[in-house]
């Protein structure tokens, strides 16, 4: 049986320029990969250099068009650096997922206000200001697309995972309010809720905490960890043709695990 291309007109992102903060691993790279097999030529933009080249080589092997661009999200003139470095090279910008993220994990009453600034800064002010950097190139191309990364955590609370739970629940607001502002610039704006997914993110968690791993997988009714090549399916559909007509939405990528009481 042939296989439907992915470039067929709804799905298709041949000639679009995106970018994807934190795509040097885990689920951005997965993403930035079905991005990239979809025909975008992608950007990765992360901290680490050497992971972010490696990462632009492991795109290029699939014969993908792809750069990397230094950012720190917490920055507001990194970020306008970052469009303004993608549409010299690229000429123009179409996609920006918003992935960059960290978690730090303690007891509500033990965090400092710079730990709780840290995360708040990096999850969800950052992608506020990849954003608002990116609206004048998205505006220049005609319109775009904005894919924000929530959580579980956008849903659920967590009792050690205070301020990552409150930027993942922000990350939700966001959407909706830049979905409502940017319409009228045919910019769509989502959120994607991930379940667990093997990442670096979560093998931290999963090392500091025997048995977590085992109650995930019993509590997801897929009976499975997600993968990063899970998140690519959504990161292409949210940056397509097919999803012109939604906007402000939350959709989760998680194997059931919301949906289970
Ligand atoms: P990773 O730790 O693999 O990825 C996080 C990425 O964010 C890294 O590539 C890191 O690159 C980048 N990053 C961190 N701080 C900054 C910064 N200041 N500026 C630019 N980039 C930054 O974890 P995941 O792939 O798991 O996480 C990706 C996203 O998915 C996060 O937003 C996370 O909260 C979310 N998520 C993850 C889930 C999971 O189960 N894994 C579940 C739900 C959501 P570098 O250090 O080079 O800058």
């Amino acid at each position: 049986m042939t296989m439907p291309s992915p470039r067929n007109g709804l799905f298709d992102l041949t000639g679009k320029v995106a970018i994807v903060t934190g795509g040097n691993g885990g689920i951005g790279l997965g993403m930035a990969k079905g991005l990239a097999d979809a025909g975008a030529t992608v950007v990765i933009a992360a901290r680490d250099a050497a992971k972010g080249e490696g990462a632009v080589m492991a795109l290029a092997a699939s014969g993908a068009r792809s750069g990397f661009v230094a950012v720190d999200v917490t920055d507001a003139a990194s970020c306008r650096g970052l469009v303004e470095r993608t549409v010299e090279r690229f000429g123009r910008l179409d996609i920006l997922i918003n992935n960059a993220g960290i978690n730090i994990r303690k007891a509500p009453e033990s965090y400092t206000p710079e730990e709780w600034h840290r995360v708040l800064d990096i999850n969800l002010t950052g992608a506020f200001l990849c954003s608002q950097a990116a609206h004048p190139a998205l505006c220049r191309a005609g319109g775009g697309k904005i894919v924000n990364i929530g959580s579980m955590m956008s849903i659920f609370g967590a009792a050690f995972a205070v301020p990552y739970a409150a930027s993942k629940g922000g990350i939700v607001q966001m959407t909706k309010a830049l979905a409502t502002a940017w319409a009228k610039d045919k910019i769509q704006v989502n959120a994607v809720l991930p379940g667990w997914i093997d990442t670096d993110l979560t093998r931290q968690t999963r090392r500091q905490m025997p048995g977590f791993h085992e109650r995930i997988e019993a509590r997801t009714p897929a009976g499975r960890w997600g993968s990063p090549d899970d998140m690519a399916g959504v990161a292409v559909f949210l940056s397509a043709p097919a999803s012109d007509f939604v906007t402000g939405a939350a959709i989760t990528v998680d194997g059931g695990y919301a949906a289970q009481g």
